[in-house]
Parts: C-alpha cells; sequence; structure tokens
C-alpha cells in the first residue's frame, strides 16, 4: 500500500527537459479541463448504445484530427469499442508497440448531468466520470498531440477505448486481448489511487458465481416433513463458502445477493445465491474456483448447481510491471514529483493484460475521489504533470 507521503523533489534535480515539457502541459492546463468536461458532457452509460456511441464518434473524430487511424469494433449489446492506430511519423522507431488502454462507458444513467453537474470549484472539476475515465481519455489525447508537436512520437501507438468496462469486458475482452500481444507495454488510464495519485501495480482478481438450489415444496402446515428447503440449504453453503476467506492470502468472498421462497406457509424448493470472489494470486484463483465448484449438499435429496467462474485474473506485481513502475518513478522525479504504487481490490481491464503476461500499469488516469459516487471529481493542479507523466512513459515503457 502508498505510504502516505506526497513530498515533492528538490527543484536542483529537476531535468530542463522535462521541465520545458512539464511548463508546456502547465500552459495547456484550461485544455485539458475542457477536454475533460467536453466527454463528461456527452453521458455515456454502458447499457446505452446510442448514448456511448455519441461519445466514442466524438472521441474517433479527436483521434482521427491528431492523425490517428480510427476503426470502429461493431458490437450489438454495448457501444462499439474503439481503436486508433498512431504508426510512427518518421523512420526513427525507438522501442517497440504501447497500448493505451481505457473504457468510455460509465456508470451513470442517462441524467445524471442535471443533479450532478459538470463544474469547477475547490480546485477540482466534479462531475459523473470525470475521475472513471474522461480524465485518462483526455491525457491521452493532450499527450499524443504533445509528442507529435515535439516531433517525437517515435513508436506505434495504439488507443484502445472500449465501451463495456463497467459491465465486466465480456464483449471487449477479445480485441483487448489480441492488442496486448502486440504490445510491449500496457498503460491503464483508470483513475490512481487516493489523493496522492499513486499508481496501481496489483489488482485483485474477480469471480463471479451463482448457486442454484433445489428441494422439494410443501406445505408448511400439512405436509412439513415431505418438503426439503432450499433456503435451509443455501444458509449452510452460505456458511460453507465464508470458511474460504482468507485475508491473509487476500481471497474475500462476499454472497451479495440471496433470492428463495414463493409464500411464508410453504417449504421452499428454490433458492440462489450470487457470490463475488476476490483473490490476489492467480494460483489462489484456481484452487478456490475448484473448492466452489465442488461444493456437494448437505441434504441429500437437495440439489445444488454451481455456474460462473473467474471473470478477470488477477494482475500480480511481475518483474515487467515492476519495471514499468520504475520507469514511471524516474519520469515522475524528473518532473518534481515522487509517484507511489498501490496494490488494490478492484479490478480493470488491466487485469486481463496483466494475466497474458504483458507488462502493465494501471491508475495512470486522474487524482481525485468519489469514483462511481456523487462527490466524483479531479484534482485541476494535477492534470499537466499527470499528462507529462504519459508522455514520458510513451516514450520510455
Ligand atoms: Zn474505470
Amino acid at each position: 500500500m502508498p505510504k502516505n507521503k506526497h513530498r515533492e523533489v528538490n527543484p536542483k534535480k529537476i531535468n530542463d527537459a522535462a521541465a520545458r515539457r512539464l511548463q508546456y502541459f502547465e500552459e495547456r492546463r484550461q485544455e485539458i479541463v475542457d477536454t475533460t468536461r467536453q466527454l463528461v458532457e456527452i453521458e455515456s452509460p454502458s447499457d446505452d448504445k446510442r448514448a456511448v456511441d455519441r461519445l466514442g464518434q466524438f472521441l474517433g473524430e479527436k483521434f482521427s484530427a491528431l492523425g490517428g487511424g480510427v476503426q470502429f469494433h461493431r458490437t450489438t449489446d454495448f457501444g462499439d469499442h474503439l481503436q486508433v492506430d498512431f504508426p510512427i511519423a518518421s523512420g526513427k522507431r525507438a522501442g517497440g508497440p504501447i497500448l493505451l488502454l481505457g473504457h468510455i462507458d460509465t456508470v451513470y444513467p442517462i441524467g445524471t448531468l442535471a443533479n450532478m453537474p459538470c463544474r469547477v470549484a475547490n480546485g477540482r472539476l466534479w462531475g459523473p466520470g470525470t475521475l472513471d475515465m474522461k480524465s485518462g481519455i483526455a491525457f491521452m489525447l493532450h499527450s499524443i498531440a504533445a509528442l507529435q508537436a515535439w516531433g517525437e512520437l517515435l513508436r506505434h501507438i495504439t488507443v484502445l477505448l472500449v465501451s463495456d468496462e463497467e459491465v465486466g469486458s465480456d464483449s471487449s475482452r477479445h480485441i483487448t486481448e489480441e492488442l496486448a500481444k502486440k504490445s510491449e507495454a500496457v498503460l491503464v488510464l483508470e483513475p490512481s489511487y487516493g489523493l496522492h495519485g499513486a499508481v496501481k501495480t496489483a489488482r485483485k482478481g474477480i469471480g463471479v458465481y451463482s448457486l442454484k438450489v433445489t428441494g422439494i415444496a410443501a406445505h408448511s402446515g400439512l405436509d412439513f416433513e415431505k418438503g426439503q428447503s432450499a433456503i435451509l440449504e443455501m444458509a449452510r453453503q452460505i456458511i460453507k463458502i465464508s470458511d474460504f476467506i482468507d485475508f491473509k492470502r487476500g481471497i474475500t468472498l462476499n454472497v451479495g445477493l440471496v433470492q428463495g421462497g414463493t409464500r411464508v406457509n410453504v417449504v421452499p424448493a428454490q433458492a440462489t445465491a450470487d457470490l463475488d470472489l476476490r483473490v490476489a494470486r492467480m494460483k489462489d484463483a484456481a484452487f478456490i474456483d475448484r473448492r466452489i465448484r465442488s461444493l456437494r449438499p448437505f441434504n441429500r435429496k437437495c440439489k445444488l448447481e454451481v455456474t460462473g467462474g473467474i471473470n478477470r485474473p488477477a494482475m500480480e506485481r511481475t518483474a515487467g510491471v515492476a519495471a514499468l513502475y520504475a520507469k514511471a518513478v524516474v519520469i515522475a522525479r524528473e518532473l518534481g514529483f515522487n509517484i507511489e504504487e498501490a496494490d488494490v481490490g478492484g479490478g480493470s481491464d488491466g487485469n486481463i493484460t496483466a494475466g497474458l503476461g504483458i507488462p502493465t500499469l494501471d491508475g495512470l488516469g486522474g487524482v481525485g475521489e468519489g469514483a462511481h459516487a456523487t462527490h466524483e471529481s479531479i484534482l485541476i493542479d494535477e492534470l499537466p504533470r499527470r499528462t507529462a507523466l504519459l508522455a514520458g512513459l510513451m516514450e520510455k515503457a
């Protein structure tokens, strides 16, 4: 976890080229705010294809104006996924391809802006999606524009903005995997961690399961003994599942939804439970997955059915991830700040790319708080140096 010390670096150590770059983005602070605001004001809930496509189109035009080759991966159930390729301008190749990864969908329904308008107050930009993760998309646009202006876009950059990250990335996952495999490193523009803006070098893997118990219905007064209660069986299963929790190994299981029964005077024949599994290490994921799948009914007259599985692998802090973080530390120090790292329970598409063994650095997006909540906001002062950090990583990752 981050050591919550956010020291500024001795100005004498700030290198001149880095200082000029930082100055460049400081002068464009308002433009970065404006871009973020434009993106926030095009609402894009995951389940509204037309709305998400509107934002995708808007961004396609923005990236196209920078000279990117834009393509949409069409989907019927979600917004189209946006891929943009920036080939190397001159013959001067400096490094393998880099994937900038993010998502254009949010968790907020259409109309949220009416109650939660995008606005500047107390040094922050507030509004739905400011942090998760429209500011991160603004960083992509402004860092690419800057590298082009400086004549320093010397490696192939691919941008992938998916439309279904907030609902599990089922429709985009194969595209993310395919592009990650071609890349030397993946930079994920999801929100940073905490108000000190730590990057994320480890994320827990996620599994989602559904348990269904089928018992035998009976009148609770006339035929109680003929019934086999699915709810009672489920209660015992839930206690059993809770035994799999192991904080030391970073394994948690949450039974978040339970349903069952039909009426108070009927022995219930049906019960279902949905559970969310988080694991820090993939080897534990396989182990717990086996344990969940091998659950057997306590009451032999009840039937138990388990569906689901691991949805996102754990992002482990591999040597590749650590090396990428080390580069971020050096670049940030040259820009005059220290960047911490954090391991977090929440997953992102960075889990997918890291799970393939591709060096991945997550949490490179905005610095703020309140993702998915009414106080979602980003710190405006952080925008220039975070954009400069991304530009630096696009060169040196
Ligand atoms: Zn996100």
